[in-house]
């Protein structure tokens, strides 16, 4: 893996590196640890595992801890995310108590002890009850959507997220009066990981082929977790109108989370209905676990334009990479998405599955728009999404916490 701060000079320049040389030169030995709850699948996962290398070679003492839980903690934390991103879902009293009872067990089993803590979303938000040493600084840093959260759950988590020292989220937009301090920090992609290298036109075709996806017709691309959220009857749906129109295949490249129990049925439900047409493409095939992130990167590079119909999101890291690899997006104007793709600029923002079809067909026949936008979001991708101006954000917050 690629851990040196100093490899990224190619894509942001040595003042830039120097300058986050110089934010982490008060820093150097705290120590840091991120807790949340899955090692793998989402975006909180993909970019720990790329942040934390970095703050190493940096000179700070990282550490990342992942909550156990049990089925009923999962469906409950699960229920809570579905929740705070709108659905009318109550916990109940069973759900709360197995909520607390995880936490407090993780937290006894964990040690906590560190000069900055960061608990990623709501699963180990009460690990802030078992903070021990006063002069620690604790960060709460929530990922999704909190537009239109269902009071009840809110009020709840409030309870907790309200000991924090600070509140990190992806966008203004999810910003209430929560009475404590607030940062907005956009999330990141590391343009060294596999995710996100260049590859070259026979790695690209290699993965076609190997999931047997014909280069014959045009290619929309939706790259997501298996969840309802992500909308991905939406997306077959738009498919199903722009084929009308223009022939395509469409593939839908997703995958589960450990900490998600509904993806299992709800790919289910998506592969029943992709079955009716062999155009459609869902990955990985039934018995394969999960893409690898060149799989990953090669379908998004070899795709002609990419869907991110999201219900809710908290930013889309998927927008992120599709746009670093200069392709035209057709995405939701939901959570983080605006702040990524400009309408008409960057990328095209819809609202519904009529725009979504219109826009992909105005892309499919103006290929000279395409290449343009897709121009326009790689540049804005580099200037404002690269994990170097992450690294630079929590530097900054830690030094203005450790300050206060
Ligand atoms: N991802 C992946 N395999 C999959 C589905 C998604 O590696 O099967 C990655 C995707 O490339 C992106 C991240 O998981 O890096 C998803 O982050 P995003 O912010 O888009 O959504 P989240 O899943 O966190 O809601």
């Amino acid at each position: 893996m690629n851990t040196k701060i100093d490899n990224y000079t190619s894509f942001v320049g040595e003042e830039c590196i120097a300058g986050i040389r110089d934010l982490a030169k008060d820093l150097q030995g705290t120590t840091l640890l991120h807790v949340n709850s899955t090692s793998s699948g989402g975006g909180v996962a993909e970019m720990l595992h790329r942040l934390l290398p970095l703050f190493s070679d940096l000179g700070l003492k990282t550490r990342w801890e992942v909550l156990a839980g049990t089925p009923l903690f999962f469906q409950t934390t699960k229920t809570m995310h579905n929740a705070l991103q709108g659905r009318d879902l109550p916990l109940t009293a069973e759900m709360k108590r197995e909520y607390e009872a995880v936490n407090r067990r993780n937290a006894e089993r964990i040690d906590l002890t560190a000069d900055v803590v960061v608990i990623h979303d709501p699963q180990p938000a009460p690990f802030i009850s078992y903070r021990s040493k006063k002069e620690s600084s604790w960060f709460w840093r929530c990922h999704i959507d909190l537009s239109h959260p269902n009071s009840g759950v809110w009020q709840f988590l409030l309870e907790y997220a309200k000991l924090y020292d600070v509140a990190i989220f992806s966008s203004h937009k999810f910003v209430s009066d929560l009475g404590l301090l607030v940062a907005i920090v956009a999330p990141s992609i590391d343009p060294l990981a596999e995710k996100n290298i260049d590859l070259t036109h026979e790695q690209i075709e290699a993965v076609y082929a190997r999931y047997e996806i014909p280069r014959d017709k045009s290619i929309l691309l939706q790259v997501s977790r298996f969840d309802i959220f992500k909308d991905p009857l939406g997306v077959i749906e738009v498919y199903n109108r722009v084929k009308k129109q223009c022939d395509c295949r469409l593939i839908l490249a997703g995958g589960g989370a450990a900490d998600d129990p509904e993806g299992e049925a709800f790919i289910a439900q998506v592969r029943e209905q992709a079955s009716l047409d062999p155009q459609i493409h869902i990955l990985p095939p039934q018995g394969q676990t999960q893409l690898t992130d060149v799989e990953i990167n090669a379908l998004q590079r070899g795709a002609d334009i990419i869907i991110q119909k999201s219900l809710r999101e908290g930013f889309a890291l998927t927008v992120t990479e599709a746009l670093w690899k200069k392709k035209p997006v057709v995405a939701t104007a939901v959570g983080g998405i605006p702040r990524q793709v400009i309408d008409g600029k960057t990328g095209f923002l819809s609202d519904s599955i009529t725009d979504t079809t219109s826009k992909v067909l105005r892309l499919l026949h103006d290929r000279q728009l395409a290449v343009a936008l897709g121009m326009a979001g790689y540049k804005h991708v580099r200037d404002n999404f690269l994990i170097t101006r992450h690294l630079e954000d929590y530097l900054r917050l830690m030094t203005l916490i450790a300050r206060r």
